[in-house]
This record gives structure tokens, C-alpha cells and sequence, in this order.
């Protein structure tokens, strides 16, 4: 059964439509648990109803037909319980309803099981039996485990529209699929999907420019890999026995088959590129293998998909233009992938770039943080995002309610047409405070600083909108070479911004790699990477790094005063005391060398609980403490910062992480040591009056957010902050504080700042 299990999965998960994946399962469990009918119910919410949705054993007219009303009939029970139904007769039951239309007779047996994700019931899978049964505990689970399967293709499906399709009905077209607001802001554009070359599962549909063309560069791809492939077999002649060559042929003759080179061809015809329509007929070959009892033969099926990813690789030698073709992005392009990474994110030429989708990742995320100094609206971990088919799809970002909306109809398309003209207007208002300082309308003052270093920028961005770095994330350098940056390469960067910022303050912080940032040529493989090795850990097992990276540093201030050094990741006070040793025998034998050093200011982040109940003790060790938001909310919380499953529970405003913040707050200035904040709530407008009431010496932001928090800030006065920082104590969650700020802001004609519309 478990093999079975296994295969159905298979099929389901690959099957590329909704329709294809309910026909595969309810076949295979049908056979598998030898019912006489299976059937999957998906739910219709807007008409209330369960609709039939595939169906084996079941007239197959009635599919889309038979609408039950939501809470009649044991798939109505299901539902409503959210829990499995197994019922030897259910002719017997109260909630029993005959459905002629079906073409049933009167079923006995009866197991229905709900299909739920995130809570929500989206349909009932059920098999059932002419004569009476009671289904074992392990049918049970089988179903239980497709269900959990199906989940997310109806997920889907309701998101790209194809749900309304299969329930038989006109799709409202207002669906949107929802993620985290990860950078605030709406965007209108058309999807450009990024992926991970060489991996056919993830090539998106595309159509074709050039038919005639794309059928001749799958016959040249196939015509490269049988070469490959004959070089092989010569290379490997003397070594393999003349069975195992034979296999070479074996791939040979199925690469030129018929039925693979016949299809795709067809595919392109149709009007889908090579590499998509590829990615379909090698799909259908590898299931029909994937499907055979004879477990030799089953695996044949990743052959088939190992020969598809060869031709695939050859097939992106010659894209035209490759991924750098200008013509490729655009006007307006939204990017959509899996997971984006930094580097795919630059690949698009910055004038078109209006908007970032992913289905994985989340608002700390270090493509999100980038997404925002970009000022790019970013929805991230949409996990119900069918990222291959949102290549060329009119697209609509909401980055304020995390909302992605896939070819909206006229009336959204226009409410965010009108919200996009808002924003535009709101960006142009705020040039005016440029020049104004920080300052709230009682005269207290609260320096912005700018949060950079993941760019490689020409000019840094917003470098004169902000009173200093707040923080200058060291790792990009280490991260786009393939192996470790030396000293004068680090110093000639430090100088860099030293120089291009003094007299203002630039807080370098010492490499923080680890957990989400790992290094290609310093790989650490944990189960756990954010518990783990990371930040100050790594340095302090590795002085020789550490050490570099210190040296080079004092060496790039030279001339300079403005430098300041923290500390990431530090949960014992000891980290505390051998990394300054470290850094203090650097300074020493800089000097003995014969530089000219000043002594820069010394820091801490504070970023694990374990810190924030020392930050007494850190700060008097220190000659100031940065509070970073994003890894204290993940560990105050215990909710990865990139898992999207969990997202929804991450919220940087939730009272225990505001509560805690105050503390460390109440705690340093006790001992008169600054505390500024740099993580993303710092450029949260609805987070500023809080932090302005609690004390804290400065915030440390990205660059799109330096005029939003600015206009809060100028628009607030101090006994108002801190009215608002006790209402926001005395709220349970995250939300009671966003409902406190949004009306505080709106009631300063300011709410436009973090959601969309004024
Ligand atoms: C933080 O954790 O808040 C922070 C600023 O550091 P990073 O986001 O780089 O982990
Ligand atoms: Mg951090």
C-alpha cells in the first residue's frame, strides 16, 4: 500500500493541471483500495456548495453538476467537521442523501475524508461501497495522506482561475492568492518567471516567438545530447559490460523517439516554447514508467527525466539572448519565482522592475530587505503560487495585505490603477521633508540612518537622505566570490563608504553568515542553521577571519572618526569579551605597524533573548547596543524568519517583542548607551511612535522607508508616543497594535504610509 501510496503521490504532484492530478488520484485509489467509487467534492465558497469535482465509479456527466449545499449530506458533515467519516452503512445515517443524478445505487460503505489547508476545508475525497464496509484504520490514513496532497493544486487552481473551470462556474476574477506583505506598495505588470536553470520541473510555459525556430533548436538540443551520450558509451566502452552499454542505447533510442521528438514538436506548434513543451512530454513519459508495478522498471522514469534536463541544458545555450536579452523583460516586469535569490533579482534591469512575487521566503528575508531598499512592492511566501504558469500573466501586487491577484478583472485592475496614482502622488509629497529634519513637532530629534551593504551599488542609495549607516551588512562581498575576500580587497570597500559618508557615523557589522546566508566555498550543512553556527560563532572559531575582516576595517578609517564596528548574534557576554580582545590586539598591532588609527566605537547587536535579559551587563561593556528586529522576533517567537508555513505567525509588532525592545531600552540608557534599532521594524511608519516613546537613540532603515518614517515622526510629539507605546502594552497581539497605529495614523492624515489608498 505504501508503494502505492508513493506512486499516486508521484503522479498527483506532477500531474500540471488541477483536472489531470483529481482523475490520476481518484483512479489509483479507486484501484488501490478496491472501492467501487472515489470521488473528490472541491468546495465553492461563493456558492456554498460542494461541487463533484472528478469522479471513478460515478456517472462521469455528473462531474461539475451535482452541487451539494454546504452543510447537507455526509460530504456536508465531513466538511463541517473537518474530520474523517467512516460509516459501514451510511444509508442508516441521518445526514444520508440520495443523489440520483450520479447514477448511484445505494452505497453502503462509506469513507470520506477533508481536504484542509491552513484550517480551511477546500473539499471532501471519499470512497464508498456498494455492499457494507467498514474501511480499516490504514485505508484511512491513505486517504488522509492524498488529501493533504490535493490541498495545494486546489490552492492552485483557485488562485489561476482553473478551479472555476472544473466547479463549472464563471470565475468572479477577484480570486487572489496571499502571502506576506514583504515591501509596501502596489504594482501593475506582467510576470516574468525566474528559475533555477537545469531543472525542467521548474521551466515555466512561455510562448513561443519563433515557431520554426524553437522546433530546430529541440532538434539541434537532441542531436548535442546524443552526442554526449555516444562520447559516453566510447568512454566508458572498457569498463562497462556490453548489458550495461546497452543501456546507453537504450536512452539513445528513447531520445529519438517518435513519441518524444513527434510530441513536443507538436507542443511548439501549438504555441509553447521548446524548453515548456520539452518539459510536458518528458513529464508524460517519465509517469507512464513512474506508474509500472515492477519496481526496475519504475525507476527508468528518473532516466527519462535525467535525458529531459540534458537536452534542457542545451536548450538554454541557445535561448535567444539568454537570460541578459534586454527584449526578454518587460516594461513592467513583476518577477515570480520559487524562492528569488539576490543575484536573480538583479539580473533585471532596474527601470523595469515594479514588483516581486515568490512563493517561498518572508519579510525578513534578505531578498525582501532588498526588495524594500529597492522601493520595489514585494508579496513573498504566497505558497499556493503555480509559479510556472505566471510567465507573461497581467499581474496586480498588493505589498500592504500581501495580496497577488493573476489577470484581475476591469474593476480591480482600475481600484489599483487608482491606489498605484495615490502612491505615486504620497512619493512625491514626501520629497518635500528631504531637506527637513527628523524631528517631532515638540523639538525632539531622532536621527535616520540607512541600512545597506546587500546592494552593490554605484552611489548608495538614499546616502543623503540619512544622518549615517545604521548598518552596513558585510556579507555581499563574501558572498558573490568563490572564496574569502582578502584584506585589501575589504579595506579598499570599507574605505569606500568610510570616506563617502564622514563625518557621519558608519556602523560596519562584522560578517554575519549563517543561518539564510550561507557562503558557496564555506559550507556548513545543519539541521537547524539558525540555531546553529553562525554570526559571532563562526568568527570567534575562525580568529583568522575575524581578524582580516577587523584589520581591514581600522585600516579603511584611517583618516577618518566616524567608524563604528557591531557585533552580531551575540547571546554570552563572553562573546562579548573575546571579540573585543580580538579586536583590540588588531587595533595594537595596526598601530605597531605603523597606522594612524583612531579607536572606533564598539558594539553590540542584540538579536537573541539570551542578550536581551544581559543587555544590563552588555551595556556596560559597549559603547553602544543595535536591537536587530528581525532575528529577535524569530527567536522571541520561535517562527523561522524564511519559512513561509509559519509567516503568518511572524509579526515584529507583537507586544512581547515591543515589550522587550523596551526593556533593553530602559536597561542601556541606564548606563547612558545609545540603542538604536536596525532591524526592518525600525522602518516600519506604524512602529515609530512606539520606539520614539520608549527612548531608543536612533532608527536604522532601508532607504525606501527613511521619508515615511520621517513624515511620522514630524507629525507626532513625545507625550503622544508615549500614549500610544501604553496603549500598544496593553494589546495581546500583533494586531490589536496595528489596529492602534493605523488609526493614530490616519487620524494624522497619514494611514496612505502603511496600507494602500488615503
Ligand atoms: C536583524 O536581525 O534584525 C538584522 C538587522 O540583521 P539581519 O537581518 O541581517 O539578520
Ligand atoms: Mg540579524
Amino acid at each position: 500500500m505504501l508503494d502505492t501510496l508513493h506512486r499516486i503521490v508521484q503522479e498527483v504532484t506532477r500531474a500540471n493541471d488541477l483536472g489531470k492530478a483529481l482523475q490520476l488520484l481518484t483512479s489509483g485509489v479507486r484501484k488501490a483500495i478496491q472501492a467501487d467509487v472515489c470521488s473528490v467534492y472541491l468546495t465553492d465558497f461563493d456558492s456554498r456548495e460542494h461541487v463533484l469535482a472528478a469522479t471513478e465509479g460515478l456517472r462521469p456527466e455528473a462531474v461539475g453538476k451535482v452541487r451539494l449545499p454546504m452543510h447537507r449530506g455526509l460530504i456536508g458533515l465531513v466538511a463541517e467537521r473537518a474530520e474523517p467519516l467512516n460509516l459501514d452503512d451510511a444509508t442508516s445515517h441521518p445526514r444520508y442523501l440520495y443523489i440520483p443524478h450520479t447514477g448511484e445505487t445505494e452505497y453502503h460503505g462509506f469513507l470520506g475524508v477533508p481536504i484542509i489547508q491552513y484550517r480551511t476545508v477546500l473539499g471532501v475525497l471519499v470512497v464508498r461501497q456498494q455492499q457494507p464496509r467498514q474501511f480499516e484504520d490504514e485505508e484511512v490514513t491513505f486517504l488522509f495522506t492524498l488529501a493533504a496532497q490535493l490541498a495545494g493544486a486546489i490552492k492552485h487552481a483557485q488562485a489561476s482561475g482553473e478551479l472555476a473551470t472544473l466547479t463549472n462556474r464563471r470565475s468572479s476574477g477577484s480570486h487572489f492568492m496571499e502571502g506576506r506583505g514583504s515591501a509596501t506598495g502596489v504594482a501593475i505588470g506582467t510576470g516574468l518567471v525566474t528559475y533555477e536553470t537545469a531543472d525542467l520541473g521548474a521551466v515555466p510555459d512561455r510562448a513561443a516567438r519563433d515557431i520554426p525556430a524553437e522546433r530546430q533548436r529541440l532538434l539541434d538540443a537532441v542531436d548535442a545530447v546524443e552526442n554526449e551520450l555516444q562520447r559516453m558509451k566510447q568512454r566508458l566502452a572498457d569498463t562497462l559490460s556490453c548489458e550495461d552499454q546497452a543501456l546507453f542505447d537504450a536512452l539513445i533510442m528513447m531520445l529519438n523517439s517518435d513519441s518524444l521528438i513527434t510530441r513536443t514538436i507538436e507542443l511548439i506548434d501549438e504555441g509553447n516554447w521548446a524548453p515548456a513543451a520539452l518539459r510536458d512530454t518528458i513529464g508524460e513519459h517519465a509517469r507512464i514508467f513512474d506508474a509500472m508495478e515492477d519496481r526496475y522498471l519504475r525507476e527508468r522514469g528518473s532516466d527519462v527525466r535525467n535525458l529531459g534536463n540534458r537536452v534542457l541544458k542545451h536548450l538554454e545555450l541557445t535561448e535567444p539572448g539568454g537570460s541578459s536579452n534586454p527584449t526578454r523583460f518587460p516594461e513592467q516586469t513583476i518577477l515570480v519565482g520559487d524562492e528569488i535569490s539576490v543575484m536573480q533579482l538583479a539580473e533585471v534591469p532596474r527601470e523595469k522592475l515594479v514588483g516581486l512575487v515568490s512563493a517561498r521566503g518572508s519579510n525578513s528575508s534578505h531578498v525582501a530587505i532588498l526588495a524594500r531598499a529597492m522601493g520595489i512592492p514585494a508579496v513573498m511566501g504566497v505558497s499556493d503560487l503555480p509559479v510556472n504558469r505566471m510567465e507573461a500573466r497581467e499581474l496586480i501586487i498588493d505589498g500592504y495585505r500581501g495580496r497577488v491577484y493573476v489577470s484581475p478583472p476591469p474593476s480591480v485592475f482600475d481600484e489599483y490603477q487608482r491606489l498605484a496614482d495615490e502612491e505615486r502622488a504620497l512619493s512625491h509629497e514626501l520629497q518635500a521633508l528631504r531637506e527637513l529634519p527628523a524631528e517631532t513637532v515638540d523639538g525632539v530629534r531622532i536621527p535616520l540612518m540607512l541600512n545597506t551593504g546587500l546592494v552593490l551599488e554605484q552611489q548608495t542609495i538614499g546616502a543623503a537622505d540619512a544622518e549615517g549607516i545604521g548598518l552596513y551588512r558585510t556579507e555581499l562581498p563574501f558572498m558573490v566570490r568563490d572564496s574569502f575576500p582578502g584584506e585589501n580587497v575589504q579595506t579598499i570597500n570599507y574605505h569606500r563608504v568610510i570616506s563617502e559618508f564622514a563625518p557621519r557615523p558608519v556602523t560596519l557589522r562584522i560578517l554575519d553568515i549563517g543561518g539564510d546566508k550561507p557562503l558557496p566555498y564555506f559550507p556548513i550543512e545543519e539541521s537547524n542553521p539558525f540555531l546553529g553556527w553562525r554570526g559571532i560563532r563562526i568568527l570567534l572559531d575562525h580568529p583568522e577571519i575575524f581578524l582580516t575582516q577587523i584589520r581591514a576595517m581600522l585600516r579603511a578609517s584611517v583618516g577618518f572618526d566616524n567608524l563604528h564596528i557591531m557585533l552580531p548574534m551575540i547571546t554570552l557576554l563572553s562573546e562579548v569579551d573575546d571579540a573585543l580582545n580580538l579586536i583590540h590586539r588588531a587595533h595594537d598591532e595596526l598601530i605597531e605597524e605603523g597606522y594612524e588609527l583612531n579607536m572606533p566605537k564598539l558594539g553590540v547587536m542584540i538579536e537573541v533573548p539570551a542578550a536581551a535579559y544581559q543587555a544590563e551587563a552588555l551595556a556596560e561593556r559597549v559603547d553602544f547596543i543595535s536591537i536587530g528586529s528581525n532575528d529577535l522576533t524569530q527567536y522571541l517567537l520561535a517562527v523561522d524568519r524564511n519559512n513561509s508555513h509559519v509567516a503568518r505567525l511572524y509579526d515584529d509588532l507583537h507586544p512581547v517583542v515591543l515589550q522587550t525592545i523596551r526593556q533593553i531600552t530602559t536597561a542601556a540608557t541606564a548606563h547612558d548607551t545609545p540603542v538604536s534599532i536596525c532591524g526592518e521594524l525600525a522602518g516600519n511608519p506604524a512602529a515609530a511612535p512606539l520606539l520614539l516613546g520608549m527612548g531608543v537613540s536612533s532608527l536604522s532603515m532601508s532607504s525606501g522607508s527613511l521619508l515615511r518614517v520621517k513624515a511620522v515622526i514630524r507629525a507626532t510629539s513625545l507625550p503622544r508616543a508615549r500614549e500610544l507605546l501604553r496603549g500598544a502594552m496593553r494589546c495581546h497581539d500583533g494586531d490589536c497594535v496595528r489596529k492602534l497605529m493605523e488609526h493614530a495614523l490616519d487620524s494624522l492624515g497619514l494611514g496612505g504610509l502603511v496600507r494602500p489608498g488615503r
